[in-house]
């Protein structure tokens, strides 16, 4: 293959070392993934191996549109497949397949996070359970632990199984690590039976599912035994347990199994990422690779020199023809305000220079930070693109939009049906869904799957489908329902926008935001159509694809500057890289350190490294000081930037010793607290955060305690009344009750005092 040239030696072995179980472990920007797509096209044009017997698994689905891009290149076009997915889009392919052998449908639906919180709220007031007594969030964690640890498939989920209320075994070998966050029986079956009802899977059903299906069915598991020659992973050290399973027991006939990945980027460990597996694993070859072929050596020195303090992890390091490059810049701002017009003054420069929007990314940790620079970028007219945030596909206009779609595709849809029916507005209120749910009976004959559809009861209903709104929106469902066997989902979502009078009702509201989304989203599923060319993809298919995705996925590339937490931008590379927002407390976030103590750390400096090895050419670490509203504290460097070698970057803006001098306190604050000397406050082991933690929002409302440098019967020094001792805190942290050493108890902003460490006054 002529396209072998373009890789190094080791590249290369790895690409034509087609057989076994083969591990490519190596730093950031060495061509893992490079060599991977490479790998997939050689099977197919030398080796003659049929693409539906390669598995290739990425993390992001965004990748896998990457890597479906590229492969196309190589590749005849029709011969690449729908197996260069994520390992849950995998699992829904599966799913699709055999679930009828659980008595699901094949067209069932995916719950996203949104819908799970609409049954869970319908749950907990059925039950009686107040939102002050448990949060939907805890409700719904508590599903998930269940989940993980009883047999609940076969309990609740089987055909013919009665949802009991009363019985919920754990699973052999399992052990709950808090007994506490198992919720009671009656709240589990109450979901479940809800789920049941829609014939609706939530994300933990859908590696669940598949991996109960290949447990239980031989004839499926060797199916896919067969089926799968080839099996090849990306980004192998972020797998967790359950992904292993599943892996491991596909390649289970063949062993022809590659995986790569770096331990060093590991960066999901709070959600149950085993990085240990990827390390362990017992491989019949190992490459490795220690060229980097992205970045200039002054950016990875700074990667080097950051990641070598991670004392867990196998030392390596990596090194770079490149040329030397341009100097890495650490700016200091004296306001979050001047942090970001920096960044966005310094995009407005090199782009006037000739650099394209698209060449800039700007990272940070938590999704909060991006609002100044957004607001910067805005008034210099440079165009953005924010990956993350607010979902796309969660946002109102969009869930309304599919809603339509969903129902058209399965009269069944219930949950769809209740989002639209009066969306927009037919007169069609309570009263209406009230009546509407009494005639479609609450027949429990065998468990909760007797009810009847809401749709199909209006349509056959006498006196309700007689009313003039119900009318009306019968004929737009049923119309629809025509057109898309004729036209592509494009096609049908603009006829639905029309038809469904949603477009009118934004317009007439005047509602640009909302305009431009559902625009977004007819482009969105033009993109996919064009990614899928040539494979049928049904309505259903779509449907539930897109159930997986998150904002950053099937947008096509734009001239745009990038906005996302460095989460998101895994497995990425960017031009130019800014890292914003460089402060302790904010990244490391204080509550990974304090919850995860050196693991947490550890994990965090990963992400660092992630960040920092984004960059191809120039790289910018800003921080700046001041009060920050989330963290509730002062802004210090963050140790990160203090690791680094001063005579590796250029400093711009005036920072005062003081500042280092602030983080080194803060520092050995946490290290007492971690390592021996703490003072009053234990700290929470508990289970990893949930979602919100990676994207950061919320980060610090929840549990202000955590991302405060003070604690009770911690020092504190006052610039008036000297110094004293923490006596109690407010209740969101961000005031403290000292009392100084003279007798008086003052009662003071955080922003007012500043943490004392070794000398505690008398
Ligand atoms: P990460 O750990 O960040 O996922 P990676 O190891 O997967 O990185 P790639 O994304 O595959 O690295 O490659 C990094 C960059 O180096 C890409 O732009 C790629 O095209 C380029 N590259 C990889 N191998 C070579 C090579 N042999 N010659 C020239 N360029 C290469
Ligand atoms: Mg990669």
């Amino acid at each position: 293959m002529e396209h072998l040239q373009d890789l190094n030696s080791r590249q290369r072995e790895a690409v034509t070392s087609t057989e076994g179980r083969i591990r490519v472990i190596a730093g950031a920007g060495t061509g893992k993934t490079k060599a991977l797509t490479y790998r997939y096209a050689y099977l197919v044009n030398e080796v003659g191996i049929d693409p539906a017997n390669i598995l290739c698994l990425t993390f992001t689905n965004k990748a896998a549109q990457e890597m479906r891009q590229r492969i196309s290149t190589f590749v005849h076009s029709g011969d690449y497949n729908d197996f260069v997915c994520t390992i849950d889009g995998f699992c829904v392919k599966m799913l699709r397949r055999d679930i009828y052998r659980l008595g699901f449908p094949k067209n069932f639906k995916i719950l996203d996070e949104e819908d799970a919180k609409s049954l869970a709220k319908s749950c907990m007031d059925e039950l009686g359970i107040k939102r002050t007594e448990k949060t939907v969030k805890d409700f719904l964690a508590g599903i998930s632990a269940a989940k993980d640890l009883t047999d609940y498939i076969d309990t609740y989920m089987l055909p013919g199984s009665k949802p009991s209320s009363d019985y919920l075994p754990t699973a052999p070998g399992k052990q709950a690590a808090d007994p506490k966050a198992l919720l009671p029986a009656p709240s589990v079956a109450c979901y479940i039976g809800r789920q049941m009802k829609e014939y609706a899977l939530d994300f933990d059903d859908i590696e669940n599912f598949a991996k109960y299906i290949l447990d239980h069915f031989e004839d499926v598991r060797e199916y896919w035994q067969g089926q799968l020659n080839y099996i090849m992973v990306d980004e192998a050290q972020d797998c967790n347990a359950d992904n292993w399973e599943i892996i491991e027991k596909l390649a289970a006939r063949h062993h022809n199994l590659f995986v790569v990945g770096d331990p060093d980027q590991c960066i999901y460990e709070w959600r149950g990422a085993r990085p240990a597996r990827f390390v362990e694993f017992a491989s019949d070859k190992d490459i490795v690779l220690d060229e980097n072929y992205r970045s200039t050596p002054k950016i990875l020195d700074i990667a080097n020199c950051v990641i070598s303090n991670n004392k867990n992890r196998i030392p390596k390091t990596l090194f770079t023809r490149r040329d030397e490059g341009v100097a890495v810049i650490h700016f200091h701002g004296k306001s979050e305000k001047e942090e970001a017009e920096w960044i966005a003054s310094q995009i407005e420069k090199l782009h006037g220079e000739g650099a394209e929007l698209s060449d800039f990314a700007v990272l940070y940790r938590s999704s909060y930070l991006s609002g100044g620079i957004e607001q910067e970028l805005l008034s210099r007219h440079l165009a953005y693109t924010i990956w993350g945030g607010t979902r796309f596909f969660e946002r109102k206009e969009i869930k309304d939009a599919l809603g339509y779609l969903r129902l058209v595709a399965d009269s069944g849809d219930d949950l769809a049906f209740r989002r639209i029916i009066n969306v927009p507005s037919r007169g069609l209120g309570k009263k209406f869904l009230s009546d509407l749910e009494a005639e479609a009976g609450t027949m429990e004959i065998e468990g909760v799957r007797a009810s009847r559809p809401l749709f199909t009861t209006l349509k056959e209903s006498g006196r309700l489908s007689k009313i003039r709104g119900a009318e009306a929106f019968i004929e737009i469902i049923e119309a629809c329902r025509q057109i898309a066997e004729e036209h592509s989902i494009s096609d049908l979502m603009n006829i639905v926008l029309d038809k469904s009078g949603l477009k009118k009702m934004y317009r007439e509201d005047q509602d640009e935001d909302r305009l431009e989304n559902i625009d977004e989203l007819v482009k969105s599923i033009r993109f996919y159509e064009e990614s899928h060319e040539g494979l049928e993809v049904s309505l259903a298919e779509y449907l539930q694809d897109i159930a997986l995705y998150t904002n950053a996925d099937f947008k096509k590339e734009t001239r745009t500057v990038k906005l996302m937490t460095i989460h998101q931008a895994k497995g990425l590379e960017f031009p130019y890289v800014f890292i914003t927002g460089l402060s302790e407390g904010i990244f490391p976030s204080m509550r990974t350190v304090r919850e995860y103590k050196k693991n947490g750390e550890e994990e965090e400096r990963r992400l660092m490294y992630v960040a920092v090895t984004r960059a191809e050419r120039a790289l910018y670490l800003t921080e700046s000081e001041g009060y920050n509203q989330s963290t509730k504290m002062n802004k210090y460097p963050s140790r990160f930037l203090a690791e680094i070698k001063r005579s590796m970057l250029v400093t711009e803006g005036n920072i005062s010793e003081e500042l280092w001098r602030g983080t080194r306190n803060l520092i050995h604050v946490l290290d007492e607290e971690n390592y021996g000397l703490a003072i009053g406050r234990g700290t929470s082991a508990g289970s990893p955060a949930g979602n919100e933690f990676a994207d950061g929002d919320g980060f610090a409302s929840e549990r202000a305690e955590y991302s405060s440098p003070f604690r009770i019967g911690g020092g504190a020094a006052h610039k008036i009344f000297g110094k004293g001792v923490i006596v109690s805190a407010s209740k969101d942290w961000s005031s403290f009750l000292v009392r100084f050493t003279d007798g008086t108890e003052r009662q003071l902003r955080a922003s007012f005092l500043t943490p004392l460490i070794d000398d505690l006054p008398e």
